[in-house]
């Protein structure tokens, strides 16, 4: 199974992302982690980096997608893409690797969530990227570049919107759901969960 989540900032998406790994057995590939981890060292690409995180903006296409096709080579048939495809550049650069190899995307899931409670909730989590001013500059960003991308999931027919609102377990639950994923499992998974303490509230 190949799935991307898409959300607007704060829309719990890296949460239900991981979830949906651990219980469809997907490898988790998170260009936002991969990209604050390269931004750690000193080196100039590292510094070019941490310029685009720090004010909010998409980092170049190229140098996402470098870190991007490593690891879906590495898990091509089971991956959750985790804020993949941002751009419509990144659509063909995606659209491009998997149709070499006779592959596809089985569904594009989009957490919808409003934008007082993205607010609420990023100003709660203080990454250092989550001050006011940024957080509204994430969200322009999202729409005006990833609003083109759903739509072209829409019309390729795997779009699944979800509603973002709730709890991580109701929403985890919507998504498995929309996915056609039998309630046994969703039932065993919640409950898994419960006890498990690596997942992020
Ligand atoms: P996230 O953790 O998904 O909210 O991503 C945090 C930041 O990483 C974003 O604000 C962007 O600066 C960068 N980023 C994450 N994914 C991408 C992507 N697909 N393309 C470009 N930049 C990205």
């Amino acid at each position: 199974m190949r799935l991307s989540i898409l959300g607007a900032p704060g829309s719990g998406k890296s949460t239900q992302a991981r979830r949906i790994s651990e219980v469809c057995n997907l490898a988790h590939i998170y260009p936002g982690e991969l990209l604050r981890l390269e931004a750690q060292s000193d080196s100039p690409l590292a510094r070019r980096i941490r310029e685009y995180l720090e004010a909010g903006q998409l980092v170049p296409s190229d140098i996402v997608f470098h870190l991007v096709e490593r690891e879906i080579t590495r898990s091509f048939d089971r991956f959750v893409l985790d804020g993949f495809p941002r751009t419509m550049t990144q659509v063909l650069e995606l659209e491009f690797l998997l149709r070499k190899r006779n592959a596809k995307l089985d569904a594009l899931i989009v957490l919808e969530v409003s934008r007082n409670e993205i607010m609420h909730r990023l100003l709660a989590r203080g990454r250092p990227d989550d001050t006011p001013d940024i957080i509204e500059r994430r969200i322009d960003v999202f729409h005006r570049e990833t609003d083109p991308v759903i739509q072209f999931y829409r019309q390729e027919s795997i779009l699944l919107m979800v509603d973002g609102e709730g709890t991580p377990d109701v929403v985890t639950y919507r998504i498995l759901s929309a996915l056609g994923i039998e309630p046994v499992s969703r039932t065993a998974y919640i409950q898994q969960t419960k006890g498990n303490k690596r997942i992020p509230p």
